[in-house]
Order: C-alpha cells, then structure tokens, then sequence
C-alpha cells in the first residue's frame, strides 16, 4: 500500500517520478498549475503537447482523462496531463473529478512511474469546493490500485492543506 502524504508546497518544486497537471482540454497551456507547470519545465512539454494534439487528441484531451509528457526542466520525469470538470451546481461532476485521479495513476503505473504529486484538481479556475475535492481526491486514490511507493498531495495554501488533512483523517 502507497503512503499518502500531505505536503505545503508548488507542484513544479517535486522530486517525484510524476507530477500531475491540472491542464485544460487543448493541453496548450493555462493559468494556475498548468501555467507553472510550462513556465518552470520549458518548451519540450509545449512541443510534446502540440505533437499530441495533432495526432492522438485532435479534439484535445477529454474531461477526465490523463496523458503523459516529458517533464522538461522540472525534477520530475513525466508529468501527466489531466483535464478536471468544471464545478456545477446543477450536476453531480464527481464522477469526472474521480476520473482524473484514477486516470493518473493509470497512466503513472504504465510509466513505471512509484512516486507521484498530485495538485488539487478542479479547486482552482473550475471552482470546485475544496472540501469536497479533497475527499474525492484522498477516496479516490485509496481505492486505485498499482504499486506506488509514495502519492503525494501539493497543496498551494493553508486552508488546502487542512481540507485535504481533515479528509485523510476522516477516510
Ligand atoms: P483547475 O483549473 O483544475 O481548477 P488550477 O490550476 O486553477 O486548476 O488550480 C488547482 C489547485 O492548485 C488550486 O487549489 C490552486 O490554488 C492550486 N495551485 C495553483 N498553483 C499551484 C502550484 N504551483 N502548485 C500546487 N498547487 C497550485
């Protein structure tokens, strides 16, 4: 069984074989994580990115899915592109949010990948509550299987830490 830690800190920072990026659909870049995931790593994930949407996501990359690049210039090896759902009031979107992490660490088991971070997806622009995406995020990959030595959880600012602390406490 993985450890699941908690960590204060910037994604783009992580000495891990993985980082997980809260992209968009047209992996062409963003705001928030995405936006220091290309600042810090530098052109070849932008150049990976662009080759994958003129060959296997021409759409761009759908709501829930994941799919890895280099990590250019981050101390990273991979990082894996994933799209979270946009929060709704009108309509229960956990499914995708759950999705995303799953996903992840789909993709990071076929990468041999045993440590992985994970930012809070969905909690920034998306606007998803941060209480909630914390217990999907922490059920999530404690139900996933692989064998991980270690998933990390990034968390930008206190009050993320606490969210996602209470949830590991509580599962
Ligand atoms: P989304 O579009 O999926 O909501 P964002 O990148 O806007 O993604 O935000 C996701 C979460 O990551 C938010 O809680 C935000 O505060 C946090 N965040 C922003 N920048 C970083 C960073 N460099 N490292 C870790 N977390 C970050």
């Amino acid at each position: 069984m993985a450890a699941i830690t908690l960590v204060h800190g910037d994604i783009t920072e992580q000495r891990v074989d993985a980082v997980v990026n809260a992209a968009n659909s047209s992996l062409l870049g963003g705001g928030g994580v995405d936006g220091a995931i290309h600042r810090k790593g530098g052109p070849d994930i932008l150049a990976e990115c662009r080759q994958l949407r003129a060959s296997r996501y021409g759409k761009g990359l759908p709501t829930g899915q994941a799919v890895a690049t280099t990590a250019g210039k981050l101390p990273a090896r991979w990082v894996i592109h994933t799209v979270g759902p946009v929060w709704s009031s009108e309509e229960d979107r956990s499914a995708l949010l759950a999705s995303c992490y799953r996903e992840s660490l789909r993709v990071a088991a076929e990468l041999g990948a045993r440590t992985v971070a994970f930012p809070a997806i969905s909690t920034g622009v998306y606007g998803w509550p941060m209480d909630d995406g914390a217990r999907i995020a922490v059920r999530t990959v404690q139900e996933a299987g692989g064998d991980f030595d270690e998933l990390r959880f990034v968390l930008f600012d206190p009050p993320a830490y606490e969210a996602f602390d209470a949830a590991l406490r509580d599962s």
